[in-house]
């Protein structure tokens, strides 16, 4: 396939006009070509500027639990993983790392864990409203799974603001692969429709790389995103767990993972996409890419350092042993050097198209 192909495909992206899915894969296919990797990344970067200047939005991430009653293939923290040591953070605990990360600047928390069931409504209530009513110019984002619309509603009137929820894939066979029976993809859509229906900033995604993924599934799950229109996009390499099945699959590929960032970001250009752990788990400086790709947030972790180790979807994930402090001096060093920095901000998703 020759340059200017290639190249004016990517143009075509830029006027956001649809591409066939037979286009996408020649994009999929060329990944290991410089000239093309430097091209769309200019373009992606073109875009993410003239929408969010230099700035980079961060949002706090408190690993609250790693409790969890499902049985994902792909997840360190599987409920029958039996390596794994459990844990959960007290209300004041997550509170406590709410105030900290306060301090330091984030006016965004995610609140992530397993399917843990101790959390019920009421705990999850009052937790929430606890956190809105001392941090009331803080923004609240859940990402804990699959719940009923009535579920989701009572969270959303305790002021929880935005919901993660990956779909992972929208191909069923590939799903199936992916997990056991008793989880379904319908389910994991529903959801994600309740929460749009509902009133939350709503983000998706998928995994790169995930076992017995093709280029044409991940053409699917960009077509899904397009028709679905989050508001962020959270997408980051699988990595292998030692303790599951799939502890002897190779990670999803660097380029793979940087163009998809590109591409999402030429398709849905004023959409919160971040530069995901897990990119920065595969290559050293693969948040930086991320971000020369077109992401523009980040999440560094606010969890008590004794508990980070604990909560490993995949193996050797990065900043376990620091404090959120470091984390964050880290970062705006490595942002600077790509000429990026932190705003305080909630970084709500507004609509400029
Ligand atoms: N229990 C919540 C939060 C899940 S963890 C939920 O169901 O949404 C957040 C994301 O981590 C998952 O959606 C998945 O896409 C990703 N993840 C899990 N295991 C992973 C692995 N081995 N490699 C890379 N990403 C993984």
């Amino acid at each position: 396939m020759s340059k200017e192909i290639i190249f004016g495909l990517i143009d075509k992206l830029c006027e956001e006009k649809n591409l066939r899915p037979e286009e996408f894969l020649v994009l999929l296919n060329s990944v290991e070509d410089n000239f093309v990797m430097d091209y769309i990344s200019r373009k992606a970067q073109e875009v993410t500027k003239k929408y969010f200047g230099n700035k980079i939005y961060i949002r706090g991430l408190i690993e609250f639990s790693n409790f969890c009653k499902n049985n994902c293939f792909y997840c360190g923290i599987r409920k029958d993983n039996l390596n794994v040591i459990r844990y959960r953070l007290s209300e004041d605990e997550i509170f406590e790392c709410c105030k900290k990360g306060y301090d330091l600047g984030f006016r965004t928390f995610v609140l992530q864990s397993g399917e843990d069931l101790f959390f019920d409504d009421k705990k999850l209530v009052k937790l929430i409203s606890r956190i809105k009513k001392n941090f009331s110019d803080c923004a609240i984002t859940l990402s804990i799974g699959e719940k009923s619309f009535d579920e989701y509603k009572k969270y959303f009137e305790a002021g929880a603001d935005r919901f993660l929820l990956r779909h992972e894939t929208i191909n069923n066979l590939h799903y199936k692969k992916l997990h056991p029976d008793d989880m379904s993809l319908k389910n994991r859509i529903k959801c994600l429709y309740d929460l749009k229906k509902i009133g939350y900033q709503v983000g998706t995604g998928f995994m790169i790389g995930s076992p017995y993924q093709s280029l044409k599934n991940i053409v699917s799950d960009l077509l899904f995103i397009k028709k679905f229109r989050p508001e962020m996009i959270g997408i980051g390499p699988f990595i292998s767990h030692k303790d599951t099945r799939f502890c002897d699959f190779k990670s999803g590929n660097l380029n793979l993972s940087l163009i998809l960032i590109a591409i999402l970001r030429l398709m849905l250009p004023d959409r919160l996409i971040p530069a995901t752990t897990a990119l920065g788990t595969i290559d050293k400086t693969g948040r930086e890419k991320g971000i020369l790709f077109g992401a523009n947030v980040l999440m560094p972790n606010l969890s008590p350092v004794c508990v980070r180790k604990k909560y490993e979807l995949y193996d050797n994930k990065i900043c376990t042993g620091e404090e959120a402090a470091e984390c964050i001096k880290c970062l705006k060093l490595r942002l600077k050097k790509i000429g990026r920095e932190i705003i305080i901000s909630r970084g709500d998703f507004k609509k400029m198209l």
